[in-house]
Order: C-alpha cells, then structure tokens, then sequence
C-alpha cells in the first residue's frame, strides 16, 4: 500500500467578501481535490491544542501523529534538526533571532531580513564573545534565523519548562519589555541579549544599515527553546517508511526527526513562486522507494500572511492541479493506496497570521468508501460528524475503517 499526504500550509480559512462569501478552497477551482472528497471520507482534525501557539510546528507534529502537548519541546531543536545538529540529552537549543529594537520597541523581528554574511559575522563575533564559556555556542542559520546551543559538560541546563519565551514576530510594533524572557534560566538569556547590545553596536557594517529598506541589527532576541523531542520514529511507531518534500526548515527537521528521507526538489522556494509541477514529479518517484510520501506546500501560508485572496486561491488551484491530480493518477494506477488532503493549521487572511481552530481533511483510496461530501472545504468538512485530535487523523489515515 503507497501512501501520500499533501500539505496546503495554512490553506484553512474563513469565508471572504472578496470571494463572494466563500473560503479560498471554495472558491478555487480543485476537481483533483473535490475528487478525494467525493470518493473518500471529510472530516475536520484539530492539530494546535488552545495552550500552544499555532505554527506549523505544533500543528504539523501534531499531523504526522505525534501530540505536541507529549512531545513539542520548542521550535530551535526542531530547526537543529534540520541543520543536521546533534543535540546530547542534556543540551537545548535557542533560536537566536537578529533583531531591530528602537525605543524599547520591536521594530523588526528580522533586522530587516538581514543578509546571511553579515549575520554569519556577527555570530562569529558573538561567539569569539563567548570564548571563556564552552557551554554557549552561537549557530550560523539563514538571515535572521540563527540559533544558540547550550552545550552540557554534566551538568544539568539552567532550563525547564517552565522557562517562557516569546516569539519576536509576535510582537512587532510592541514595546519588549513585558516579553523578555522568564523563569529558570532567563537571567543568563536575557545577560546574553544585553551583551549583544554592545557587540553589535561595534560591528560598522551592521551599523551602515541605514540605506532604504535596511535596518540595523540592535540586538539579538533568544526564543522557541528545547531539548531534542522524545519522539519514536515514524517506522517504529506506525511500521512505516516515509519521505518529505519541503522548502522550510522546520518541515524537513521534523521529518529528520522522524527518520524521514528528506528529498531536495530544485525550483521548490517555501514561495508563491516555487514550482508546483517538479514537486509533484519528485513525489511521484519518491513512492517508488518508501510507503509514505509527505508534500508540504508553504506557498498558500504565505498568500495568507500577505492577506492576498486570490493569491491564495491561485496557489491552491496550482497545488491541486500539478501536485494533487498527478500523484492520484500516479496511486491509482499502481494497485492499493491512500490519499490525504489535509493542512497542518489556518491562517486566515483577515488577520494574517495563524489560528487555532480545527481545519478540513479529505482521504480517499483502498478500503474507503464515500461519505456524501461532494466538495473538499471548510464548509462541506464541519458537515460531518469526524472530529479528532490531530495526532489521531494519522492512525486512521494509516489503519484499517
Ligand atoms: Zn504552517
């Protein structure tokens, strides 16, 4: 039996004035999605428990099958991961975000999408800062995303928790000060941003910033920490081998994670621009090898953020169109199999940003029968009486009726 999960990030949404009263997924033209529905079974599954903010970390663990509320440690040892990072039972990882932060308000959570070199630098001199302590190592990411490790000689980290941080990107336009770090060892997180006040100042190119468009990094905010998640690989815990196509990070560190393949598609951006088609085609050939093939399309998240409605529906159109439609031809003529529409969380577009809330899936293939939806959307999915934790969608997508 072959399997394939698609993933439209963010795709759920509310019903738009600008689409005449219907959600994106009604309004976009999705035979190839409409066919899984009408063939299959539509439910709604709930992937971001109301105690934790929705992202696509929680909401994506949460869909592979794993409850965030057992196993989400923080976003950084998800991000370690995907770096290919190590971490030993006692280390953490931090995100370490380069930030603009101008009369005690957060101005820019990216420092003005700082370029990856500059960033580079800095790290090398916050690093160089930390020369007498083996315990802090800085991370070189991509941009603003950059990460902290705290490295353990024995002993055990000053963290827990109930250590609480806050997402930079949460806060633009707020002033810092109520959102720094706190509980157990927030004193020696909030003794490192401060110190990098200082460093940064002193770096000339990063004060050059000033041109259109840039900004200066001021600080760096420290965030989204944990240990490695105790999480049993997917082939231990549903005796299946699986794959990923992704662009972003955080996907493919969980997919590592999970003792995933993680396969590399040219053209896929994380973009409205990435190329549908070659992700499909890599989906396709990826099923040649492993049972489960998982393809994330970050695209339609992003329209959401930019609050671009038609955006929005044309990336869902080009999701089923080049990804959906190729590889349901491709399971169906194969022999057994399994197909599941689902997003990992909503993003709806009035607010730009994540929701919590439950979203639609849609699953066809061997062993299903139909259950009367005619459509895959918001609106046909809360007819049906499937309600479930995410982490249950996964067992049922995999398991028997
Ligand atoms: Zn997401």
């Amino acid at each position: 039996m072959k399997y394939a999960l698609i993933i439209p990030d963010g795709a759920a949404d509310e019903q738009q004035e600008s689409l005449g009263g219907r959600t994106p997924l009604q309004a976009a033209r999705t035979p190839h999605m409409d066919a899984v529905a009408r063939t299959g079974v539509v439910g709604r599954a709930d992937h971001v428990p109301e105690s934790m903010p929705s992202g696509s970390d929680v909401g994506m663990m949460n869909l592979f099958g794993y409850d965030p509320l057992r196993y989400h440690t923080g976003r950084a040892p998800i991000e370690a991961a995907a770096q290919g990072i190590e971490l030993g039972p006692r280390d953490w990882a931090i995100r370490c975000n380069f930030v603009n932060i101008a009369d005690g308000v957060m101005r820019s959570f990216t420092a003005a999408q700082i370029p990856s070199d500059l960033a580079r630098e800095l790290i090398q001199s916050l690093q160089k800062d930390q020369c007498g302590s083996p315990t802090w190592k800085f991370h070189p990411g991509v941009s603003y995303r950059n990460l902290l490790l705290y490295r353990s000689r024995g002993e055990a980290a000053p963290f827990s928790r109930d250590t609480l941080t806050t997402p930079p990107h949460d806060i633009t336009d707020q002033a810092v000060a109520g959102f720094l770090p706190r509980g157990p060892g927030a004193d020696e997180l909030r003794a490192l941003m401060d110190r990098s006040v200082t460093l940064l100042a002193g770096n000339e190119r990063n004060q050059r910033r000033t041109g259109p468009g840039e900004l200066p990094a001021t600080q760096i905010w420290l965030w989204g920490l944990g240990k490695t998640p105790a999480m049993d690989s997917f082939e231990q815990r549903f005796g299946k081998t699986g794959a990923v196509i992704t662009a972003v990070d955080l996907v493919r560190g969980l997919g590592r994670l999970l003792g995933w393949k993680i396969v590399e598609v040219p053209g896929a951006t994380g973009y409205l621009d990435t190329d549908y088609a070659a992700k499909g085609r890599y989906a396709i050939q990826t099923l040649r090898d492993v049972d489960l093939v998982v393809v994330h399309v970050e695209a339609s998240d992003e329209a959401s953020h930019e609050g671009h409605a038609h955006q929005k529906v044309e990336v869902l159109e080009r999701i089923d169109a080049d990804i959906i439609g190729p590889i349901h031809r491709f399971l169906e003529a194969q022999g057994d199999y399994r197909l599941l529409v689902c997003p990992d969380h909503a993003t709806f577009l009035r607010t730009k940003t994540h929701s919590h809330g439950p979203v639609p899936f849609a699953m066809c293939g061997t062993g299903l029968t139909a259950d009367g939806a005619q459509t895959y959307d918001e609106i046909a999915a809360a007819r049906s009486s499937i309600l479930l934790p995410g982490y249950e969608l996964m067992p049922l997508f995999l398991g028997g009726q």
